[in-house]
């Protein structure tokens, strides 16, 4: 299979603060997949580490109050475009998050409260096909996976 994952599963250095959410189960599917990883808010040319941002009324903030909608936007456009080009039968991307959370994010007031809903890479990825799913949920191929 070809499975595209949020880099900072795989352990790369991309999170807002520098380090990673490598997970044993992404690091399993690596060794017997191909897998693509992608950081959409690095690709839309974020600094690492960076001033955490949450959604708020569907605007990109950070918390310092500066607007990185576009940034944000531009980073799940290159993610598209990949997955696109790659056409990956599974995407498992990091729970929560502002760009890669699937079912729920923060809700924009930096008080840790969650809501229902995608950050904006894994929304655009689903609205135009794309089987995505957290990493939370996500069990391993040879387990079955439910989307
Ligand atoms: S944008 Fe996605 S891949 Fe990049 S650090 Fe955040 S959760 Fe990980």
């Amino acid at each position: 299979m070809k499975i595209m994952v949020s880099a900072c599963l795989a352990g790369e250095n991309c999170k807002y603060n520098g380090g990673n959410n490598r997970n044993e189960k992404i690091l399993q599917l690596m060794k017997e997949n191909e897998v693509i990883t992608v950081c959409p808010e690095q690709m839309g040319s974020l600094p690492t580490p960076r001033v955490p941002s949450e959604i708020r009324n569907g605007v990109v903030t950070a918390r310092d109050g500066r607007i990185v909608d576009d940034e944000f936007r531009a980073g799940a456009a290159k993610c598209l475009e990949i997955a696109r080009r790659e056409q990956p039968d599974l995407i498992v991307l990091q729970s929560r998050s502002p760009s890669c959370g699937v079912k729920q994010r923060y809700d924009g007031t930096f008080t840790g409260t969650l809501v229902d809903g995608a950050g904006v890479t894994a929304q655009l990825l689903m609205e135009n096909g794309f089987r995505c799913i957290d990493v939370e949920d996500f069990s391993g191929i040879h387990e079955g996976v439910k989307i």
